[in-house]
């Protein structure tokens, strides 16, 4: 006999074969669907600007842990090299430990308040719904992982003294080049990317989720691309299934639910960068990149990082995620060229 909250997960929640059958998706998710029922209260919370400043992100998790009554916890993994707390918030007390990291890059900011909007969906309402997932899954959220390079606006952390590869002389390191899980944790120069893999040493996280943002791309057919995603492409990486299902149902809830047009990023080898690291140390690891369109379609792209964000959490807790066939990861069509009207993007592979 099914338990009564296994019972109303599947009476209530997106499964994947739901998002699997797009001609009936629509009439089902309308006829009241929890998911999307929050990703559409989740766009009337604005609790941060789409650029947030780490003192606006501070005061927007403490309101959020406050009206949680207790269920969003704030913590700190570190600090920067100026100090700043590398911020940790965290919902649920379920065995399945989830991490999503965002901002690494502190020039790619919509992944930020993207999480937050999570936060409070997953951690303020009480309902059959947060409490099922709630039970069943415990998520930490790195939000603004390099607040120093967030208040700079720059890709990099800030370290003047920074030398050696993925280095900028005189700005500092590229976080997303230094979870390399075969280097010592000592010896690692880069302060959030030491915090993030201590966390991940920590937790043993199933499932990491690692929000970034790339440049413009437009497609064959003319369409451009909003959002890229790529699982760990490292050949240390023997097993990708896990990864690929995470990609699969990443790709059908930003298609499905938030209209986002989605392509496979182009990412590389190194096992320096977090898709691949946390592969390798064995979580289903996606990369999720929102492009970098016009500022009056903020609000789109943060929503897109959203529900991405919370299909994942709900795909884990009902197990939906893992009855994904992941050959369907093969299937997602390849990024197309830059769009020649936009700006470059500060080298924006990952
Ligand atoms: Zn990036």
């Amino acid at each position: 006999m099914r338990t009564k909250v296994a019972a109303i997960l599947t009476a209530t929640l997106l499964t994947g074969s739901l998002l699997a059958s797009p001609g009936t998706a629509r009439a089902q998710l309308t006829a009241g669907d929890d998911l999307l029922a929050a990703a559409r209260a989740g766009t009337s919370e604005r609790l941060v600007s789409s650029r947030p400043s780490p003192a606006e992100v501070q005061r927007a998790l403490v309101k959020i842990a406050r009206a949680s009554d207790g269920r969003v916890r704030l913590g700190a993994i570190g600090r920067s090299n100026e100090g700043r707390p590398l911020r940790l918030a965290s919902v649920g007390h379920g065995p399945l430990r989830l991490l999503f990291v965002t901002q690494q890059h502190g020039d790619e900011p919509l992944g930020t308040p993207a999480a937050i909007r999570a936060l409070w969906t997953l951690g303020v309402p009480d309902t059959p719904w947060q409490r099922a997932l709630l039970k069943r899954v415990t998520l930490d959220v790195v939000v603004q992982a390099n607040p120093d390079g967030a208040v700079r606006n720059q890709r990099y952390n800030h370290d003047p003294s920074a030398t050696g590869d993925y280095a900028e002389p005189g700005v500092g390191y590229d976080i997303n080049r230094f979870h390399n899980p075969l280097t010592p944790i000592a010896d690692n120069p880069v302060p959030e990317s030491r915090a993030i893999l201590r966390l991940w040493h920590a937790t043993r996280p199933r499932i990491v989720v690692d929000y970034h943002m790339q440049g413009r791309y437009v497609q064959p057919d003319g369409r451009e691309t909003t959002a890229s995603i790529l699982w760990p492409t490292s050949p240390l990486v023997t097993d990708t299934t896990t990864s690929r299902q995470l990609a699969v149902r990443n790709y059908d809830a930003m298609t499905k639910l938030a209209g986002a047009n989605v392509t496979r990023y182009p990412g590389g080898d190194y096992e320096g960068i977090a898709r691949n690291a946390y592969g390798i140390l064995g979580s289903a690891s996606l990369l999720v990149e929102l492009s970098e369109l016009p500022e009056d379609q903020a609000e789109f792209q943060i929503r897109t990082a959203y529900v991405s964000m919370l299909a994942t959490v709900q795909g884990a807790a009902d197990g939906s995620l893992w009855r994904i066939d992941p050959a369907r990861a093969d299937t997602i069509p390849a990024r197309g060229p830059s769009l020649p009207s936009a700006t470059t993007h500060t080298e924006d592979a990952a």
